[in-house]
């Protein structure tokens, strides 16, 4: 009898999930996912997208995935073990005998007046926004992460006539080593952003005023939608799916998480962010383990790392800070052209890794994680507890 691996989300994880099943063109395996939007989104070009630096930040799914997978448009509202389906808004009935949750973080919250850079729909919004500013305007930018730090940036150098201002509660890029935290401030400097640190914005209010910004991109964390939740299947506190080393779900044998929504749930996997470079190695371990699953076997244990952070710092501008697999900042870092250069790479190997894989199923690899040590303190309390 067949069966179907359905994944819920069309983003990187997904996508690189949908692909790995599809093209092992297992006998009997059906491959579906659904997605609300009818193109892939590529997320990670967003500010790009809101600047202005770039057309289109949409990619057809029919270039990307493997032509046996059955890309379904709809929404997923509820996800149910016991019979194995999944309710879509629109009420149709998906069943699956695989899951893979894949739904990602667009679902900060955003104070009124601001618009939220990781959303398509307000990254539009702000595009508009932004071109229709008078010379001299301001526009504030939240938050202190690398989302923020490379709209600020990329902004800035789109509108060098605007007023572009960053501000974030702490320290910019907290995870950077302290040289590579120093070229990135003078770079946004130069660049012409000015420096707010140790300013948190309170996400309530009137924004605009209060900042004197005749824009507001918001830009102060990623957060996981509440699918998972409002489905009674475990979540963290930040309503990420839980799953076990082997990205399955405890409990919910049958289910799999993978990327931006789900975290794998021991401390030794702490240092796995929400990102891109997490999110397709976890999708495509899912998928792996979907197809040990369907052959009688166990499940691999997910391991992956970081070799290195590439930030844009509008187009030909950038800093990479090398980092070790657990993510901790090396002392060396790139800057410049050639960081800008190795960023685009990136974000263009993506897509490849994607489209590779749609060709070969296992065709897309990825950094080993840390050496994990049984007698490390964070595993010991695992283990322990
Ligand atoms: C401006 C910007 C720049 C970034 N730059 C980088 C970078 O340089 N490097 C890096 O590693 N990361 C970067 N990131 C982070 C990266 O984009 C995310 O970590 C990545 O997109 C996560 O992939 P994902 O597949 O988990 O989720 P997403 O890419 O968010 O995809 C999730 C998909 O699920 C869909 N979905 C949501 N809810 C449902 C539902 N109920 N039913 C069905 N489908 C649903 C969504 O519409 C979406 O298509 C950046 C993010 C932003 C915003």
């Amino acid at each position: 009898m067949g069966s179907t691996a359905l994944i819920v989300g069309g983003g990187y994880a997904g996508v690189m999930a949908a692909n790995r099943l599809a093209a092992a063109q297992r006998p009997g395996l059906a491959v579906q996912l659904v997605n609300p939007r009818r193109r892939f989104v590529e997320r990670i070009r967003l500010h790009e997208y809101a600047a202005g630096s770039r057309e289109d930040p949409t990619a057809a799914f029919e270039s990307l995935l493997h032509p046996a997978v059955r890309l379904v448009h709809g929404s997923a509202k509820r996800i149910n073990d016991g019979d194995r389906t999944v309710l879509l808004a629109d009420g149709r009935t998906m069943p699956w005998d695989y899951l893979v949750y894949a739904v990602g973080s667009g679902h900060s919250t955003v104070p009124a007046g601001a618009l939220a850079v990781d959303r398509l729909s307000d990254a539009a919004a702000a595009r508009r926004e932004l071109a229709a500013l008078a010379p001299g305007a301001g526009v504030a930018v939240v938050g202190g992460g690398l989302t923020a730090v490379e709209t600020a940036a990329e902004t800035a150098r789109a509108f060098p006539q605007l007023r572009v201002a960053l501000y974030s509660a702490g320290p910019i890029a907290p995870r950077f080593g302290e040289q590579g935290r120093r070229a990135l401030e003078q770079r946004l400097r130069r660049a012409g952003v000015q420096l707010h640190t140790g300013s948190p914005v309170p996400p309530d209010g009137d924004v605009r005023r209060h900042l004197g910004a005749g824009v507001v991109l918001w830009c102060a964390g990623f957060a996981a939608p509440p699918l998972a939740a409002v489905s009674g299947l475990p979540v963290n506190g930040e309503g990420r799916l839980r799953v076990d080393p082997t990205l399955q779900v405890p409990g919910h044998g049958r289910i799999y998480g993978a990327g931006d929504a789900a975290v794998i749930d021991r401390p030794e996997y702490a240092y796995l962010r929400m990102c891109c470079a997490a999110a397709m190695p976890m999708g495509a371990g899912a998928a792996g383990n979907i197809l040990r699953a369907l052959d009688g076997a166990a499940g691999a244990r997910h391991d992956s790392g970081f070799r290195g952070v590439c930030v844009s710092l509008g187009r030909s501008d950038g800093v990479v800070q090398f980092v070790a697999a657990d993510d901790s900042p090396a002392r060396l870092h790139l800057s410049g052209r050639t960081a800008a250069v190795q960023k685009e790479i990136i974000c263009r190997m993506t897509l490849r890794w994607i489209r590779g894989e749609a060709k070969r199923s296992g065709a897309y690899t990825w950094p080993t994680g840390p050496k994990m040590q049984p007698s490390a303190p964070a595993v010991q309390a695992q283990t322990q507890g």
